[in-house]
């Protein structure tokens, strides 16, 4: 039997952590689970606890902790709250994996931490290649702490380079669902609301990368995600429509050859990858039948209409600290949105306005990091306010 991988699922009662506990139970001799943290969700991270049984519970929310602690109190778990018990959580010696499934900025810090400690990473939080991607990768390299990729597209690609070490790329074609509103013009999308924008055809997910994919942020941030997990020019990466989500991206190599990773949309396929690396291990995921009537089709996104994909092609561009500030932005955006407290354009717009308005740094330093984020979100918000 091989040993055990030890994980740690920082973000465990998203999304994302909910189905890498999936992948997790139906390999119980593979895998075993020491860190489970979450935010404020105590009730369903006290159930995965007795469940899973990790060494070391973190509820991030101070609120929360007394509930926490007493239920787990006859488990052999340690429980920790705050946000430095997440850096300090990230920074034991009790795992191999890191699942990185905290969604946004908050998620830089420990992911951050894991990677100082010399620990792979399966990384979902895309947010924290787009604020820092020079500081992590550099910090991946440093340290030998590898990250893996779980966004789908991500894995794709990195499934797709197996074997090619020494082959350049040529470029890299990201594909997209288009999301909900695919088609759609802005004298639609100006009155379209939360619900309709939660609903997306191909993927459950959390309510910001919902929204985000709504809006095509999503692929923005994954363009700058790419260039940083695959050491890319802007000009290597190239973003398509395919609205089945069957093809999950491809690479193109010198000599105009294309390889493309296929399959169902679900997110526990890259999930179990990125874990099980480099082996493969058996999953009982619904399989791509070829012979049920099916057309899979590709169109150029229509970026007039979904500009976010111009803003982050800047920030990619530009790079520095503008990649930071467009996340910034975007979230506090994204969450005035959830909250119906913003139009569906104006995410855009204050996206856009917060770009033009915070001082651009060449080179941060992750002070500067913090700093321009914390910037973008009280001007962000300041907008709000109007
Ligand atoms: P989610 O909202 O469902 O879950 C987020 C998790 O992060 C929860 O466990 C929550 O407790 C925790 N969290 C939130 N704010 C926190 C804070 N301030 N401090 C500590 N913990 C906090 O999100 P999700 O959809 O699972 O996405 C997670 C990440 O994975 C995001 O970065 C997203 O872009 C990426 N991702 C998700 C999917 C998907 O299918 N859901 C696909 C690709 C990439
Ligand atoms: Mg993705």
């Amino acid at each position: 039997m091989t040993q055990q991988k030890r994980i740690a699922i920082f973000g465990s009662t998203g999304s994302i952590g909910r189905q890498a506990l999936e992948v997790i139970a139906a390999h119980p001799d593979q895998f075993s689970v020491e860190i489970l943290t979450a935010h404020t969700n105590d009730e369903l991270l006290i159930k995965q606890s007795l469940q899973f049984k990790p060494n070391i519970v973190v509820v991030a929310d101070e609120k929360k902790y007394d509930r926490v602690k007493d239920a787990l109190a006859n488990t052999q778990a340690k429980v920790f709250t705050g946000e430095d018990a997440l850096e300090e959580a990230a920074s034991l010696d009790i795992y191999d994996v890191m699942v990185a499934a905290i969604v946004g900025f908050a998620g830089l810090k420990p992911t951050l931490r894991a990677l100082q400690n010399g620990k792979t990473v399966a990384l979902a939080n895309k947010e924290t290649l787009v604020v820092a991607g020079d500081i992590i990768m550099r910090t991946s390299s440093e340290n030998k702490a590898p990250v893996i990729p779980v966004d789908s597209e991500h894995s794709a690609i990195f499934q797709c380079l197996v074997g090619e070490a020494r082959n350049p790329i040529e470029k890299i074609i990201l594909t997209a669902s288009g999301g909900p509103f695919l088609g759609k013009k802005p004298n639609y999308l100006v009155n379209v609301k939360r619900d309709h924008a939660l609903q997306h055809p191909n993927w459950a997910m959390g309510a910001k990368i919902t929204i985000d994919s709504a809006t095509l942020m999503n692929k923005g941030l994954e363009m700058i995600e790419a260039r940083w997990l695959f050491n890319l020019k802007p000009e290597q990466i190239q973003v398509i429509i395919h609205p089945q989500s069957i093809i999950h991206s491809m690479v193109q190599f010198e000599d105009g050859s294309i390889k493309a990773q296929m399959g169902l949309p679900d997110m526990k396929l890259p999930i179990q990858y990125a874990l099980s690396f480099p082996q493969r291990i058996s999953s009982q995921f619904s399989r791509y039948d070829f012979r049920r009537p099916n057309t899979l089709t590709f169109e150029e996104p229509d970026v007039k209409t979904f500009r976010n994909l111009v803003l982050a092609e800047e920030a990619l561009c530009r790079g520095g600290n503008l990649p930071c500030i467009l996340n910034a932005a975007n979230e506090i955006a994204v969450f005035a949105f959830l909250r119906n407290r913003i139009g569906f354009l104006d995410i855009t717009e204050m996206v856009e306005r917060t770009m033009n308005k915070i001082s651009f740094i060449q080179n941060p330093t992750l002070e500067e990091y913090f700093d321009s984020d914390g910037e973008a979100r009280n001007f962000a918000a300041s907008m709000i306010q109007m």
